[in-house]
This record gives structure tokens, C-alpha cells and sequence, in this order.
């Protein structure tokens, strides 16, 4: 193990107020580099892995202390560009240009495929980045939370006259973004039963507090939830095991859930989904002796798993993809009707991306919760009309613990985020908070991503393939002026699925900021409102309009 591990994860150096680097921004992108490998947030921190598979902050510990090294040097007018997790050339810009520019696993059409990224990963050419992991504003499962929680609310409006209570809700994966599953679940009301190939995973999730209990014995685990779906009661319940399985067992035993879905990493094959009859262990030696066998044994196992979701859709379950490519791994395997199971974002999401709603965040660079705390009070006290705002951080208040720097996750739209961008950075200039706040975004946002089996399937013009929109956003977000830009391939749903871009901007209190805040927290969300409205959506062409957002083609 790299003792660079030890200095920089186990010891987490970087809180407080004193700077290691020449500025604000530099430190923020050294803070949150650190943050996603905390031992907290990361799910393998001594393999660079942060989350989704192989999703990695760097491309080996040599790229990563090199990273730490010039972000220490990097002057207040310079910007240093990163290719797969290496750092490659530092060149001179000007102090409202970014910072870092960032641009992870990008491939060639033609050549966007696993099996050539292995290729140039395994002679150290390339790296995952996932989306959060590779651009460094990952904040563990809190990062996902309130997307997940968002998702179930509008799963319990449409299905369950509005509340989980007395539902149940049977998943898999309990990963750095699946484990918010069983937390999501219970703030519904509802209870939850999780398969999981990892127990350590399981562990993990209830000691920071996403999931109750862990039990082992199935039909035990079904006694349990069934008794508390009587009752009313929220409970989570991970049982170790394997997806492909248990829910075929779950059927023959009778169990027809209320609610289906799965959050395995299904998009990678080769590191992110367990083979049937695999533990951890024998996985990984499979993996490292013959990696096509196990990638054909995940793939068998993944179609059985997808037609166990099918055949409890048939019997009433409300089955969803949860973004993870399953249903194509499926259909690749011969399951004909894998994508008769709906996706979650047309499904329950777009229309918060209609208005350039999406996972928005900010992170506390003091390390001091006290800050988190302030800012909430303000969000409560500026958005007091907004009830469903107020109800979600009052909830996030109560039920998310912290992972690493003190965080929170909020989907703010078009017109929010500015607004309250620059509050943030009056409250930095005024000496409330300790410290300078870093603002930023998953890149599964509203104009961010083309991704035609996710956040862009089923688009209204079919234009679910164009990628374009990704790339306009990272342009756009970049003159504006944000502090790091990243542009990503394959995030979420694998190779050759998925372009994506990502935008984090540092609120330091100055004037400067404040100016690229407006600037930049306008022309992201607005990203989001434009690429909707082109596409059709009547409610984002009232919200374009009503919000006089300039659309030369809308008429
Ligand atoms: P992760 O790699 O951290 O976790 C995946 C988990 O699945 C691991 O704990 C693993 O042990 C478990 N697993 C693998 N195969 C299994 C099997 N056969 N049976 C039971 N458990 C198994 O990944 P993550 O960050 O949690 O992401 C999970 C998936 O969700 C990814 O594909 C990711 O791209 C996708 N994702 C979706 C959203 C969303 O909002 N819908 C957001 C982020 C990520």
C-alpha cells in the first residue's frame, strides 16, 4: 500500500483555515481530491477507487502525488490539465479562467468499447472517472441521497397515492451511490430489503447510517420486512448475497415486491457486477486469471437477473431501471423485452431537468459542520415559501451524517442557484463562515449528460444520442469562469454509452467570485432548461420563456 496513503487518506491533513496551496481555488481542488478518497466517502481509497466500479480519483499514486504537487505550485493565473487522472502540462491563463480542466476516458466513437479501454488502461494510458470520482466533487452516498429520495417520492405519487408506507421495496447493490437506496426508501415511509454481494458493503452502509440491519438468513429477512410493511413501520434490511440468486428465490418463495429496481455496477461487466456463484474473493481471482470468462459468466448472471425483474413486473411490481445499463446487458444476452422495464429518469425525473433542477451541492473547505449548519439556515429562511426546499433539508438535517467534509446535497434549479451561489459568497466575505465553500453538481444533471439509456432516454425529438449538449455545457461553464470543468465518457452506464461533463466553483468571498458565480450558475442549470426546450418539452419552453432565457431557434 502507497505510504501516500497513509499521508493523504488515512491522515486527511487538509481543514481549517490555513492554505497549503497559493489560493483558494487550488486549495478547493486539493481539499475535494483529498475528500474523494477519504476513508468515508471512498469505497476502495487504497486503490484510488472512489465509487461505480473502477471509478477512480487518479490514475495511479505516482499521477496522484503529482496532482497534489502542482496543484501546490499552480499560481492564481495558471491552469493545470489533467488526462485520465494524470497531470499533464500546466499552462499560463488568467485568474478568471479555470483552474483545472479535466477530461477523463474519452475515446473515439469507433473505439469506445471496455475492452479497448482495459487495453490502454492495463499498459497505464487511461483511468475511469466515473463521473464524480475522475472530477473530484464526490461526497459519498449524501451526494445521491436526495436524487434517490427524489426518485422514490415521484415513484409513491404516481403508484402509491404518495407515500411507501406499507410498500416494499427489494434492490441490489449496496455501492458508494446504491447505498442511498435503503435510506431513500425509509425517508418515504417505506420498507426496503437489499441484496448484496459484499457484506463489508453492508457493513459500511449501517455504520454510516444509510441501512438498519444486516441479516443473513433470507427467510428471515422476508419474516422481518413483511412485518414491518403490516405495520407501517420504514425499515432497511441488507442481506448478503448475490442479485442473480436471491431474486429468483425471492419469486419461488412468493415474494412479489411492491417496487423493483437495482443499483449493481451492471455497467462494467468485468469489475462491477458479481458473477452468480461468485464470492468477492473468488470474483477477483477469476477476474485477474480470465477476464473474458468473467465477463461472460456476469453477463449470463445479469440476464437472469433482469428477467427476474421482468417476470415480477408481470406480476405487479413496479419495475424501474436505476441507471446502471442492465436492461442492455440483457438485451445484449438475447433478453428481448429487457427494455420493457421503464428507466428512472423518464420515468420520475425529467421534469425537475424541464427546469434545471438537478443534484446541486456544497462542501464546507473548513471541515467545520457549523458552516453547513448556517448555510441551512439561510436556505430555510431565503426559499421559506418553497415548502418541499425546507422539508428536504430539514429531513437532511435529521437523517444524513456527514462522510468526510461537511456537505449538502440540494436540487436547486435555474434561477436558485445563482441566487443563492452569491448568498453563499456573501456570507464567505462577511466572516460567518469559517472558511470558503465549494460549489458544484453530479454530472447526472439537466444539460449535462447524452446518455440515451439514462438521463437522456426517450427524449421527446429523439435526440437521446446527440452529444453535443455535454459538450456545449462544459464550454459554456469554462468561459464562464468556474473554478475546474471535467468532461467524461462512459460515466454510469459503461463505455460508449455516455458522454458528460462536470462544473465546480469555488464561493471565496471576493468580488471576482461572486461575478463567475453569477456568470457560471446560470449557464449550467440554464444548460439544462435550453437542451429541454429544443427537445420539446413544453414545460421547459413556459420555463425558458417565462425566465427570459434567450432561445433564437424557440420560435
Ligand atoms: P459501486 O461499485 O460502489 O457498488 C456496486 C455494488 O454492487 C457493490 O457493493 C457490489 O458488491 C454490488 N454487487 C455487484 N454485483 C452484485 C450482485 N450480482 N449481486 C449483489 N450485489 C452486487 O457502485 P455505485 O457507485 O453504488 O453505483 C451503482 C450503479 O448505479 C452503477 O452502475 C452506477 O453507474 C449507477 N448509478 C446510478 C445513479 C442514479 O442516480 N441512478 C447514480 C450514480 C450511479
Amino acid at each position: 500500500m502507497s505510504d501516500l496513503y497513509e499521508r493523504y487518506v488515512v491522515n486527511h491533513p487538509y481543514t481549517g483555515v490555513d492554505l497549503h496551496t497559493k489560493g483558494w481555488e487550488q486549495e478547493a481542488a486539493l481539499r475535494m481530491l483529498l475528500n474523494n478518497l477519504h476513508e468515508n466517502v471512498a469505497e476502495r481509497p487504497e486503490d484510488l477507487v472512489v465509487y461505480g466500479g473502477i471509478g477512480k480519483a487518479a490514475r495511479n499514486w505516482q499521477a496522484f502525488e503529482n496532482i497534489v504537487q502542482s496543484l501546490k505550485r499552480l499560481e492564481s493565473n495558471e491552469t493545470l490539465l489533467i488526462q485520465s487522472g494524470k497531470p499533464v502540462a500546466i499552462f499560463r491563463t488568467h485568474s478568471q479562467a479555470p483552474r483545472v480542466l479535466i477530461a477523463n476516458s474519452n475515446l473515439v466513437p469507433s473505439r469506445a468499447t471496455w475492452d479497448h479501454f482495459h487495453e490502454l488502461d492495463r499498459k497505464g494510458l487511461m483511468m475511469y472517472g466515473q463521473m464524480t470520482a475522475g472530477s473530484w466533487i464526490y461526497i459519498g452516498s449524501q451526494g445521491i441521497v436526495q436524487g434517490t429520495y427524489e426518485t422514490f417520492a415521484e415513484c409513491a405519487r404516481q403508484h402509491f397515492s404518495g407515500t411507501l408506507k406499507g410498500t416494499l421495496t427489494v434492490t441490489s447493490g449496496l455501492g458508494g451511490m446504491g447505498g442511498a437506496q435503503p435510506l431513500a426508501v425509509s425517508l418515504n415511509e417505506g420498507v426496503s430489503l437489499c441484496i448484496e454481494a459484499d457484506p463489508q458493503r453492508i457493513q459500511k452502509r449501517i455504520e454510516t447510517h444509510y441501512l438498519d440491519r444486516m441479516i443473513e438468513d433470507i427467510d428471515e429477512a422476508i419474516r422481518e420486512v413483511n412485518e414491518a410493511k403490516l405495520a407501517g413501520i420504514p425499515l432497511s434490511i441488507g442481506v448478503p448475497g448475490n442479485a442473480a440468486d436471491l431474486l429468483p428465490e425471492l419469486l419461488r418463495k412468493g415474494v412479489v415486491p411492491d417496487i423493483v429496481t437495482d443499483q449493481t455496477s451492471a455497467h462494467d461487466p468485468l469489475n462491477g457486477y458479481i458473477p452468480s456463484g461468485f464470492t468477492v474473493e473468488e470474483a477477483e481471482r477469476l477476474r485477474s486469471v480470465s477476464p473474458d470468462e468473467y465477463c461472460k459468466r456476469s453477463t449470463e448472471s445479469m440476464a437472469i437477473h433482469v428477467k427476474t425483474m421482468l417476470e415480477m413486473q408481470d406480476k405487479g411490481s413496479i419495475a424501474f431501471d436505476y441507471g446502471n445499463n442492465i436492461r442492455q446487458v440483457a438485451y445484449d444476452q438475447g433478453v428481448m423485452n429487457a427494455f420493457s422495464i421503464k428507466g428512472f429518469v423518464p420515468e420520475y425525473i425529467r421534469p425537475q431537468f424541464c427546469e434545471g433542477k438537478g443534484p446541486f451541492r456544497w462542501v464546507a473547505l473548513s471541515g467545520d459542520e457549523e458552516d453547513i449548519r448556517k448555510i441551512d439556515e439561510r436556505m430555510l429562511k431565503e426559499f421559506k415559501d418553497n415548502k418541499h426546499l425546507c422539508h428536504w433539508i430539514k429531513m437532511a438535517q435529521n437523517k444524513i451524517a456527514f462522510q468526510g467534509l461537511p456537505a449538502r446535497i440540494c436540487w436547486l434549479g435555474y434561477g436558485e442557484r445563482a441566487r443563492f451561489g452569491t448568498i453563499i459568497n456573501e456570507m464567505v466575505a462577511s466572516g460567518e463562515l469559517a472558511a470558503p465553500i465549494v460549489i458544484g453538481r453530479d454530472h447526472l444533471d439537466a444539460g449535462s449528460v447524452a446518455s440515451p439509456n439514462r438521463e437522456t432516454e426517450n427524449m421527446l425529438d429523439g435526440s437521446d444520442a446527440i452529444a453535443d449538449w455535454p459538450i456545449l455545457n462544459a464550454l459554456v461553464n469554462a468561459v464562464g469562469g468556474a473554478s475546474w470543468i471535467s468532461f467524461h465518457h462512459g460515466g454510469g452506464v459503461g463505455m460508449g454509452y455516455s458522454l458528460h461533463a462536470g462544473m465546480v466553483i469555488v464561493a471565496d468571498g471576493t468580488k471576482s467570485a461572486e461575478e463567475r458565480l453569477s456568470r457560471v450558475l446560470t449557464t449550467d442549470p440554464g444548460m439544462g432548461v435550453v437542451r429541454h426546450a429544443d427537445a420539446g418539452y413544453p414545460t421547459a419552453i413556459k420555463f425558458a420563456r417565462d425566465n427570459g432565457i434567450d432561445m433564437p431557434s424557440l420560435d
